[in-house]
């Protein structure tokens, strides 16, 4: 069973993360989306929040589950005996941090690997937190999110 965590703070997901679930989905036998929680980061929906906008989402993709860690996210994937880490680039702005994080994590436990996945150009700009502005002042971003996600973010922001 080779199972991969795609590891995020998913405030909200995004079809852009929708996009490398669907890719990763089909290159593992599992994919478990985690949501991170962190204390530092206060999010505009709570981590049980987007845990369920996510399995909303993702419902008709078989082999994908969602779950939540805390702490470290190496130690979460050495403990789930996963074989891999997922994560998206969209610009180099992305790459400086996650080479970080892939160089210190092979450290600690080489035998998991990160395997990153380039985002699809039509999504390459996407982001949760450009999302959130445009729909903080009322834009639709039914064309940006699961329709799960639009809706939750015309009821937080009462519009
Ligand atoms: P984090 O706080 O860990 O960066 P995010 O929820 O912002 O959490 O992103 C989770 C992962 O999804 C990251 O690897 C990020 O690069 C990737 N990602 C975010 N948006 C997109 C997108 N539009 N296309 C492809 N990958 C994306």
């Amino acid at each position: 069973m080779r199972l991969a965590i795609y590891p995020g703070s998913f405030d909200p997901i995004t079809n852009g993360h929708l996009d490398i679930i669907g890719r990763a989905s089909r290159i593992f036998d599992r994919l478990t989306v985690a949501v991170a929680h962190n204390s530092a980061k206060r999010g505009l929906f709570t981590v049980n929040e987007r845990v369920e906008l996510i399995r909303e989402s993702v419902r008709a993709i078989g082999n994908v589950e969602v779950s939540t860690f805390e702490g470290l996210l190496i130690d979460y994937a050495s403990d789930s005996g996963a074989l891999a880490i997922v994560r998206g680039l969209r610009a180099v702005t992305d790459f400086d941090y996650e080479y970080a994080m892939h160089q210190m994590n092979s450290e600690m436990s080489p035998e998991i690997e990160t395997m990153f996945l380039v985002a699809s150009k039509e999504f390459s700009y996407l982001s949760s937190t450009i999302v959130k502005e445009f729909a903080r002042y009322g834009r639709p971003v039914d064309n940006f999110t699961p329709p799960a996600v639009s809706e939750a973010l015309l009821k937080k922001f009462g519009h």
